[in-house]
């Protein structure tokens, strides 16, 4: 393959000034974030969807519109997760045209973070960083580590303490350090600020931030292509810093720029827990100042980030797209990932109960219509938030083995229907 050369240097995105491309996230003039920037008329002469299509089916085949600079050398089979037309889901919540972008099977730990990390751990390679990090809520420790080990990375994930078992178990089974603080997701991330300072790692979601959040965009540009090239009319998200609802946005301006997919409205909505609802609060009260939440509590703890380092780009990208945000208490969590269980045979951690909870709020309240296209982002597995549901869904039926108690328990059975 040609080496591609399409990623030029990093920008920020208050000021527009230019930085190498490097470790660094922050601008030194005005703190705003830097992101990656491209040379997209070199891009359009190059990607073709033909040129798509004639690719392994990975998040890699928009390698073009990715911030590294030689061939990815991690997470190579990510990404390209099923969008499913959802028949049975769209009938119970009353639209015409439902998607379920599906990244609970997302390679190799089961949430839409491999995305990220791919790129992030891809990329601390060409810089030469032996150890990397994270701050975590969960699914990106998961993440970090499970690639770090494949790739023989030294890694460290900071997680605070009061993650779900099966979160930590994810982290620890591929012989990464992890580090439980005692404190919310918000005091993991600053400590993991002052870390970075001080040692030459590469925190994912920190110094390496501008690449980190690329990976993202894949999602969008799958969804595009999987439709068809076609863009969704709606797209809903649910939000942790709100970095995935912004590079959803970014992924349909640059197919719409470079003519992969026509020009088209488009919306896209975000949903959070009631109990860390710092973006949707915001856009609720008509406000661009999005008011940190001390103490999250939600069983959405993937989502439970107080302080919302995109959270202003986020409500940014739902004002300029016409969307808008909603959110849900716990009950309606569990409610929604039943729902989308029974109906379409979809387990999803509780982040996904709150993409599905929230679309459905949006479209109860008439945000969103019912006669247009629908994309729910689900974005993580349910197997890793078990606890939210376990006394939620019934139990076994026991019997001893023989036919006649089968057959007392299933006239039973039919009695009861
Ligand atoms: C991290 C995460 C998100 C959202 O992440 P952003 O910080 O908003 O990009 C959504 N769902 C799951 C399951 C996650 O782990
Ligand atoms: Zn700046």
């Amino acid at each position: 393959m040609d080496k591609p050369r399409f990623f030029s240097h990093l920008r920020c995105r208050e000021c527009g000034r230019h930085y190498a491309k490097e470790p660094v996230h922050v601008c030194e003039f005005d703190f705003g974030p830097l992101e990656a920037a491209y040379d997209y008329d070199a891009i359009g002469k190059s990607l073709t969807r033909k040129k798509i299509l004639s690719r392994p089916r990975s998040m890699w085949r928009y390698r073009e519109l990715l911030p590294l600079e030689n061939e990815p050398t991690v997470g190579l089979h990510t990404g390209f997760t099923p969008l499913i037309r959802t028949r049975r889901l769209a009938e119970r919540l009353g639209v015409e045209e439902l998607y379920v972008k599906n990244d609970t099977v997302n390679y190799p730990t089961l949430s839409f973070k491999d995305r990220v990390v791919s790129v992030a751990l891809s990329r601390a390679r060409e810089l030469r960083i032996d150890t990397v990090a994270c701050a975590s809520t969960g699914n990106l420790a998961n993440s970090v580590a499970a690639n770090a080990a494949a790739a023989g990375l030294r890694s460290f994930v900071l997680i605070p303490a009061d993650l779900e078992p099966t979160k930590i178990l994810g982290s620890l089974i591929f012989g990464t350090n992890v580090i439980g603080i005692q404190g919310a997701y918000d005091q993991v991330n600053r400590l993991c600020s002052e870390i970075a300072g001080k040692y030459h790692w590469g925190f994912v979601n920190v110094n390496l931030r501008p690449y980190y959040a690329e990976g993202s965009k894949t999602m969008g540009f799958e969804i595009i292509e999987q439709l068809g090239w076609r863009l969704p009319r709606h797209t809903v998200v649910c939000m942790a810093s709100g970095s995935l609802l912004t590079k959803i946005h970014k992924s349909f301006q640059e197919f719409t720029k470079l003519g992969l997919v026509e020009a088209g409205e488009f919306s896209i909505y975000g949903a959070q827990a009631v109990g860390c609802s710092p973006v949707t609060t915001a856009i609720k009260n008509n406000t661009e100042i999005v008011k940190p939440v001390a103490k999250p509590h939600t069983i959405a703890k993937s989502l439970s980030i107080g302080t919302p380092a995109d959270g202003y780009y986020a409500i940014r990208t739902m004002k300029e797209t016409g969307g808008a945000a909603e959110d849900c208490t716990d009950e309606e969590i569990i409610d929604a990932i039943k729902l989308l269980a029974e109906t379409e045979g979809i387990f999803a951690e509780t982040a996904g109960g709150v993409t599905v909870a929230c679309a459905q709020k949006l479209i109860e309240r008439g945000c969103i219509p019912r006669n247009e296209s629908i994309v729910l982002c689900i974005t993580g597995h349910g197997l890793k938030t078990q606890e939210a549901v376990i006394d939620k869904i019934g139990q076994a039926k026991l019997i001893r083995p023989n036919l006649r108690e089968f057959e007392t328990l299933f006239e039973h059975a039919i009695k009861t229907i």
